[in-house]
């Protein structure tokens, strides 16, 4: 496959992301009445604006096109302009602070490793960003692991933020091979074959521990066991993504309702469940006017070529 067949899957991937990330937000607010919309499938008013979770995968993306790689120097550069462009979309304080601290001048490697008393940050906003890199290397598992540990040092250099970054990656990768090869997985192969590309970490004993969570468990249940990213960290929020999206291979709009009855950090739980589940789903399982009315990522502000979407 080349380049820019590889392209046309990262995007993909980046749309599942736009679509889950904009939904997800869609259902913050009273929780009684969040939750009946959920039981009644009705999404609330909602002008389907994407966070933090798509602008920052657009940069990853943006890094792809360029060369396939990711330069940390400049994808951190991305990363500051397109927070610039616009601040409000949900950034959580620690990511800002980093980024403006090493905008202001500061080497990332300097600024990254210096938070959190010097354990650098656990956060999920690693995982977060890299599912277009699962997609474009879906046949090359360790240029994966390795793009993904590149794309979350810059900002998170501890090893369970990097950890949640590789399995969200590889998760997408996997995915991506599975319909592209006409495979089907059960949950449990499918969470087998992450679990072997990760590091020994406690995101990682967690994924192992959704592995024996039944469909049928109450969200409750899952929610003390995997977490719901009510912490905003890699370990408690990355095991119910891939729980989540291990059930739900086949359907993508099932796996986003099904992500944000877990409620706690929903945008960015359903940007990740999206953005796998778009590479392995059929397409009729995307509801057409989720993808419609998603802002579009082609021509949002943060697209260097913003108005020129075929590049
Ligand atoms: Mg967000």
């Amino acid at each position: 496959m080349n380049h820019t067949e590889r392209i046309v899957l990262a995007r993909q991937s980046l749309l599942g992301v736009s679509i889950g990330d904009a939904f997800g937000d869609s259902f913050f607010g009273d929780e009684d009445a969040i939750l009946e919309r959920i039981a009644t499938r009705s999404i609330p008013d909602t002008r389907w604006e994407f966070t933090d979770d798509t602008v920052m995968s657009i940069s990853v993306c943006e890094e792809l096109e360029a060369q396939g790689d990711i330069n940390q120097e400049q994808l951190v550069k991305r990363f500051i302009a397109c927070h610039d462009l616009d601040p409000r979309r949900g950034y959580g304080a620690t990511l800002r602070r980093v980024l403006r601290e090493i905008a202001e001048g500061e080497d990332w490697q300097t600024v990254s490793a210096r938070v959190f008393e010097g354990q650098g940050s656990m956060g999920n906003g690693a995982a977060m960003r890299v599912c277009p890199i699962g997609a474009y290397h879906y046949d090359n598992l360790q240029q994966v692991k390795a793009l993904a540990a590149k794309s979350a040092e810059v900002t998170h250099a501890h090893p369970e933020a990097i950890a949640g970054a590789i399995a969200v990656a590889v998760a997408t990768a996997i995915a991506t091979g599975m319909k592209l090869g006409g495979k089907s997985l059960s949950p449990g192969e499918f969470t087998d074959a992450i679990l072997t590309q990760l590091p020994e970490s406690d995101t990682t004993s967690r994924i192992a521990k959704a592995k024996t969570l039944p469909y049928s468990y109450h969200t409750e249940t899952l929610k003390k066991v995997l977490g719901n990213g009510v912490n905003m960290t890699a370990q408690d929020t990355v095991p119910f993504v891939i729980w989540c999206a291990s059930h739900h291979l086949n359907h993508f709009e099932e796996a986003l309702w099904k992500a944000v009855s877990i409620l706690g950090d929903r945008d960015t739980i359903c940007a990740m469940v999206g953005g796998i589940t778009m590479m392995s789903a059929p397409g009729n399982s995307v509801p057409k006017a989720w993808s419609e009315a998603v802002e579009d990522v082609g021509n949002s502000i943060f697209r260097t070529n913003a108005g020129n979407p075929s590049l």
